[in-house]
């Protein structure tokens, strides 16, 4: 540490801005960064806008203008947010050398990122949620990564990470199933089961065979899985810019379609089940569908389920309660912070 401190004072602290961060002039870097920014955050979230697109009209069965504008308003909100966001970072650097005389190994990277991701508690609802699901999930993911030894057994044991992910799939679809907590997961889970008037026996589905039911399951999966791997293979070719078969691979289609069947399948079986007790059934459902990781395994796909059972569970502990702002808008600014000096201070690998 004294020695990045003392390299830093030597090779950094007295440069000027346009030195280190940028041609030109601060204000001339701003206005072309600016522009910059709108194009990158317009590709960055495209996707999006496809998939709000594709997911209202598929359950509608058409798109209409409404949901077309309706979508549009999302995607600008999106744009809007990144552009702020990347914005006041990139004017907070140069302000503070301004300010200041010099870079401070703080202020060069993670105040100005602090700064930056602190504007995000005041997005709308589900723009704050997009920004704080892709920080969260990628600060987790981070940490999976690090140098320790823990770490390096988590992310060479696709074993350990498939227990992780089936407690984590347990957990998350227990509570949509009760809804706890009502964010995107892959799996919509079987609906709960009516105290009342349903006989404890008997499934909650609408079929009347489970075979069918297990079976219209694994086939809805299959394509939205082979959906998601077409996507993936388009943006890979576009990105490469090579057209190329080799980009295309079934890992969410063979993913997906386990997941759903040996959930469902598990699930149909218990019910049946006077061994097991009730609360049981279905968190144990979860659980062994999860096995299905080991068809995809991916530190991405890990650390997004852990960031949704902690907010299952933080949100079962919150109860029916709903704020505006939370603890997530105090610790987003320093996740953004952090994820933005690891990654400008990642050492260069190869
Ligand atoms: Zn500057
Ligand atoms: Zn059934």
């Amino acid at each position: 540490m004294a020695v990045l401190s003392k390299s830093f004072e030597d090779w950094i602290s007295w440069r000027s801005c346009n030195e280190l961060v940028h041609p030109h002039s601060c204000r001339k870097a701003a206005f072309q960064n600016f522009f910059r920014f709108i194009s990158s955050n317009s590709k960055y979230y495209l996707p999006l806008l496809l998939i709000h697109l594709g997911k209202h009209g598929f359950r509608s069965g058409a798109v209409d203008l409404d949901l077309l504008v309706e979508s549009l308003w999302y995607y600008a909100q999106l744009v809007f947010g990144g552009v702020v966001e990347a914005s006041l970072i990139t004017w907070s650097i140069c302000s503070l050398r301004n300010y200041l005389g010099k870079f401070h190994p703080s202020t060069l990277l993670f105040v100005p990122s602090a700064l930056g991701g602190a504007f995000c508690a005041f997005f709308p609802k589900k723009v704050k949620h997009v920004q704080q699901t892709a920080i969260f999930q990628s600060v987790i993911e981070n940490l999976m990564l690090l140098n320790h030894p823990l770490c390096r057994l988590l992310s060479t044991s696709v074993g350990l990470q498939a227990a992780i992910f089936m407690v984590c799939s347990a957990v998350i679809l227990e509570g949509k199933q009760r809804k706890w907590y009502n964010g995107f997961w892959f799996l919509i889970p079987d609906p709960a089961p009516d105290k009342d008037t349903c006989d404890k026996k008997s499934c909650s589905h609408s079929e009347s065979d489970c075979g069918l039911y297990i079976v219209r399951g694994i086939r809805n999966y299959l394509m939205y899985g082979l959906a998601l791997d077409i996507f993936k293979a388009l943006v890979s070719c576009t990105k490469s810019g090579q057209w190329d078969l080799k980009h295309f691979k079934l890992q969410s289609t063979a993913w997906l379609g386990c997941y759903v069947g040996i959930y469902r399948a598990v699930h149909c079986y218990l019910r049946r089940s006077p061994a097991i007790k009730d609360s049981l059934r279905h968190p144990l459902a979860g659980f062994l569908g999860g096995f299905s990781y080991l068809f995809y395994p991916k530190l991405t796909i890990l650390s997004y389920a852990l960031l949704e059972a902690s907010r299952t569970l933080w949100a079962k502990r919150q109860g029916s309660e709903k704020k505006r702002y939370g603890y997530s808008d105090i610790i987003f600014p320093f996740a953004m912070a952090y994820l933005v000096q690891s990654y400008v201070m990642k050492e260069p690998t190869g």
